[in-house]
């Protein structure tokens, strides 16, 4: 792997991309990359993250099993109920059942991850590193922040100029004070209404973008209308949607209609929680998760409207109740359960290949 030092140089227009040693290559936790060796590639997944930011306080009665010990039998109460115990928010606790995963991810013909975790919900690059120097598996880390209940004052008070420099530095020359390298920006965290602060980062997103030619992942606000109005505002600020991931779109646009007219704006289409499977959903109790089954037949959709060369899938792994350690599905349930669900519902296996190794691979290449 090419470490050569990285020093992508600023274009006067932004919207014209500088050669820099980054062009043509992938960047992972332990350096640059050839897009060929990817393989089989989960473009949103977490190893570990803290998600406190996030806890649901449970039903009246259900005290108690907020606090239970996780053990087989309260692992239906938290895969129903994932938000509402606060240890089950801890994935960084659980760093050695992720990397026996990651070995099995591989066993499974998994060839990368990438790693959403931002600023606001723990990033831990040293242990990414370690991680991809044990299991092989290639990870690619995520520069930027998470949404705006997490943006700490000094988060608020920069201006974008600022914001753009920070990420710009995180993936040029390394991040929380390491020199390990982002390869993509994102997730960047978004809710609904967008607030200010979120707005900011958004543009600084889209201006490193221009400098950097970088791949870019957002996570929208639980809203029809939160992804189009996010690729309007790093559209004008002179981001490139053709190498934007629009993430969690199976939680927030449900309509078919309104799903294309998404789609003609030209970002990659993310159904990336595959393995979810909850009656509440706790942060929009007005929508019904879709079931895996359900997330199949969109993509089976999607590829019949003429967009299998925009999809992308992952599991979004963030709690511990996910992981097969504590009952759950783990990192292979694409490779292993999804994939074939997809190949019997008409699904060819080169429109498989194209959503699990093609797209990203066009995706995570910079410019
Ligand atoms: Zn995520």
């Amino acid at each position: 792997m090419d470490m050569a030092g990285i020093c992508p140089r600023k274009s006067p227009q932004r919207k014209f991309y500088v050669m820099s040693p980054l062009s043509g290559k992938v960047q992972t936790v332990l350096g640059l990359m050839d897009p060929e060796r990817l393989g089989r590639t989960m473009t949103h997944e977490h190893l570990t993250m803290t998600f406190e930011c996030c806890y649901v306080p449970p039903a009246p009665g259900q005290e108690d099993n907020s606090s239970a010990r996780i053990e087989l039998k309260n692992v239906h109460w938290l895969q129903q109920n994932p938000y509402s115990h606060r240890e089950n928010l801890l994935l960084c606790q659980e760093i050695e059942a992720v990397r026996d995963e990651l070995m099995c991810f591989k066993k499974a013909g998994g060839g990368t991850i990438v790693e959403n975790t931002t600023t606001g919900i723990t990033r831990d690059l040293p242990a990414l590193r370690q991680l991809a120097k044990d299991t092989g598996v290639n990870i690619v880390a995520g520069a930027g922040y998470y949404v705006d209940v997490t943006h700490s004052d000094e988060t608020r008070k920069m201006t974008v100029e600022k914001l753009t420099d920070v990420m710009v530095n995180e993936v040029s020359h390394g991040a929380d004070g390491t020199d390990i390298r982002c390869g993509v920006i994102g997730e960047i965290g978004t809710g609904w209404p967008i607030t200010d602060s979120e707005k900011k980062v958004l543009r600084a997103t889209a201006h490193a973008q221009a400098q950097l030619g970088c791949p870019v992942i957002i996570h929208p606000g639980r809203n029809p209308a939160a992804p189009g109005e996010i690729i309007r505002i790093l559209q004008e600020a002179g981001g490139d949607i053709s190498k934007t991931v629009m993430s969690h779109l199976d939680r927030t646009i449900f309509d078919h209609g309104e799903l294309l007219e998404f789609a003609k704006l030209g970002s990659y289409l993310e159904y990336d929680l595959f393995g979810t499977e909850l009656l509440d959903y706790p942060f929009n109790l007005g929508i019904d998760m879709p079931s895996d089954s359900q997330r199949v037949q969109t993509l089976a959709f999607l590829i019949k409207e003429g967009y299998e060369d925009r999809i992308v899938i992952a599991h979004d792994i963030h709690t511990k109740n996910r992981l097969t350690k504590y009952g759950g599905h783990g990192y292979s349930h694409i490779l292993q359960n999804i994939v074939p669900k997809m190949l019997s519902r008409g699904i060819s296996q080169k429109q498989v290949d194209k959503i699990l190794i093609g797209n990203p691979k066009q995706w995570l290449t910079f410019k």
